[in-house]
Order: structure tokens, then sequence, then C-alpha cells
């Protein structure tokens, strides 16, 4: 039997459905959030630390309370508009953080970390599809801190033998298809939740950002994933490291764009709602393209995205939303 897997930030969003994966795994899963964002109504089981990964004190408690041997990291904050306005916020909870984290692996034995990166550590593509190959240039704070990061984590690998498997998410979107947990962000800036508010009547429209970008129809192209595929690629990141396995970096996204226009045309059709759309400035920071190459994953992780349609994307989260209209609160 294996030891416990201890999830930070298990309680947001891509933390809550891997929880729900690896409770459906039969795992031992112990939850660390300080639940800022983070919702206890999230959680379909686990064993919960409300707190901080930078309070040395609560952190002694989690790791001699249970034996863990492994660690998924998503406890982080995550808006790159904030991240432009705030970047010591980003600094101190992300990279302070996650050398919190570390520092009391490395204390406590644990030799293996899964962590949450994003397509953010990137910028401006050189190529699309996108390799883990290519350079990094982010072009916002958040990519800038989720890189910062990675590379923490690479040093403390040559030191300590840390392994660390860092994953690197395109558009994470949809539900659990168990409808209890799903998208719950305040204040929500995403495409998809942002449509179905609409469609639940609760925005008047949806606003575009730009429709004069360098792509057919003129509006951003994004590679939308379900959450829970994301969640499998978690789990079989433990398992090869586990499995004794080296430290690598993954991206994760399906390998298809879609552009907003066509987002919230699937939308249109999975509703049944008119979906009212304005056309408005660019948002800062927005690159034209960004298209996952998810090669690497698939021959070395044996991953491979099973809810793949953009409409099964988007009626998974249509359930949620219509059966949870103001989130986990009310
Ligand atoms: N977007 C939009 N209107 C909105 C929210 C987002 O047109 O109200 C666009 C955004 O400019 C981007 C795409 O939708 O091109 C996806 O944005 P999102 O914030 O969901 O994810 P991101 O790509 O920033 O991670």
């Amino acid at each position: 039997i294996h030891m416990a897997i201890l999830v930070t930030g298990g309680a947001g969003y891509i933390g809550s459905h891997t929880v729900a994966e690896l409770l459906d795994k039969g795992e031992q899963v112990v939850i660390v959030d300080n639940l800022q964002q983070g919702h206890r109504d999230a959680l379909l089981g686990g064993k919960l630390y409300a707190g901080d990964l930078r309070d040395a004190d609560f952190m002694d408690t989690v790791f001699k309370e249970n034996e863990i041997d492994a660690v998924i990291h998503f406890a982080a904050n995550s808006l790159v508009g904030e991240s432009m306005q705030n970047p010591g916020k980003y600094y101190h909870n992300n990279v302070y953080g996650t050398l919190c984290l570390l520092e009391k692996m490395n204390e406590y034995g644990v030799k293996k970390i899964v962590f949450s990166s994003t397509a953010a550590t990137y910028g401006e593509p050189e190529n699309v599809p996108i390799l883990e190959t290519d350079r990094t240039l982010p072009t916002n704070a958040y990519g800038e801190t989720k890189l910062a990061m990675e590379k923490m984590m690479r040093w403390f690998d040559t030191a300590h033998g840390i392994k660390h498997v860092s994953l690197r998410y395109f558009n994470a979107a949809g539900a659990h298809e168990g409808g209890r947990i799903g998208e719950d962000h305040s204040p929500e800036t995403h495409l998809v939740p942002l449509v179905l508010q609409v469609a639940l009547g609760q925005r008047p429209h949806i606003s575009v950002f730009g429709d004069d970008y360098a792509t057919a129809d003129g509006t951003c192209i994004r590679d939308y994933i379900h959450v829970t595929d994301l969640a499998d690629a978690h789990i079989l990141a433990v398992e090869k490291l586990r499995a004794g396995g080296e430290s690598g970096i993954y991206n994760l996204g399906s390998g298809t764009g879609f552009s907003v226009k066509q987002v919230i045309e699937i939308a249109r059709s999975v509703t049944g709602h008119p979906i009212p759309a304005v056309i408005e400035a660019r948002r800062a920071g927005d690159p034209a393209t960004l298209i996952a190459s998810s090669e690497r994953a698939r021959v070395e992780l044996g991953w491979k995205p099973k809810r793949d349609s953009m409409e099964q994307i988007i009626a998974s989260a249509w359930k949620w939303h219509q059966a949870h209209r103001d989130g986990y609160d009310k």
C-alpha cells in the first residue's frame, strides 16, 4: 500500500479535480490549502489542513502527522492581470511559498513533487505547436514566477535528489462528470465560465477581447483541455516518479486550437442560448495563438486526453454551472 500524497492547493479548481481522481484510485490524500481561492465543498474526501505553506509550524504538523511520499503542488495565485498590478504578491505566494515547501520536503526526506506549471512560461511562442524545448520568455509576472519555481526545483534535484515533474498546462476547462465539483473563481476571468454565465442570464453579453489578430477569424486561438484529463496527467506523473523516473517538463494540451468565436459558437449550440457577443479592445499580454505539442507527455507519461471534444468539455462545464449558479457558496 502506498503512503499519502500531499496535494497543496487541493481545494482549488484543478487541485480538487485531481484529489477526486486520486481518491477514485484508492490513494490516501492529504490536502493543504489556505482557502484564499479554494473551497471546502470542492473536496470529495481526503484530510484537509487549512493553512499556508509559508507557516513552518503548520507545515511541520502536516509532515509529522502523515506519512507523505509525494507532493502535488498547485497552491499559487494564477491571475495574469493581477500579477502585472501586484507582482510582489506573486513572488511571495508562489516563489517564496514553493521555497518553503521544498525546504520542508527536504527536511522530512520527501523526494517527489509534481508541479502545476503553465504555458505562460513560454510567452510569445516561437513555434506552433509549442515544444518543451522552445524558449521561455514570459510576458507577465505570473508566468515568470512559475518559471522561477520550475528552476528552483531543478536545483533542489541537483543538491538534494528531489525529483520533479513539471506540467505546463494550456487552457483548463470543464468539470467533473459527477457534477459535484467544477470551476468557481472569484473574480471569474476565464472565457468558458464567463460564456456560460451569459447563457445563464447572469451577464448581458460576452466581451471578445480583439478581433484583429492574425488568425482565420481574427480572434485568439487557445488549446482547451478537460480538467479531468489534466488530473489524470498528475497521477501518471506521480506513478513515473514512484517508479524511479527522472525529473522532467511536459506540456499538457489537446494539440487543437479553438478561436474565441468558435468557443462562443460551440457554447451556443451546447446551451441553446443565443449568447450575445460584443467585440472589445485586446487584452494586454495575449498571444494570438497558443497550441501545445503534448507528444512528450504521450510518449513518456503515457498520457492521452480522453475527453477531447470541445462540445464535451463545454457540456460538462454547463452541467456544473446550471446546478451551481452561484458556485460553491450558495
Ligand atoms: N477572452 C475573451 N473574453 C473574455 C475572457 C477571455 O475574449 O471575457 C479571451 C482571451 O483574450 C483569450 C481567450 O479568451 O484569448 C482565453 O482566455 P482565458 O482568460 O480563458 O485564458 P488564458 O488564455 O488567458 O489562460
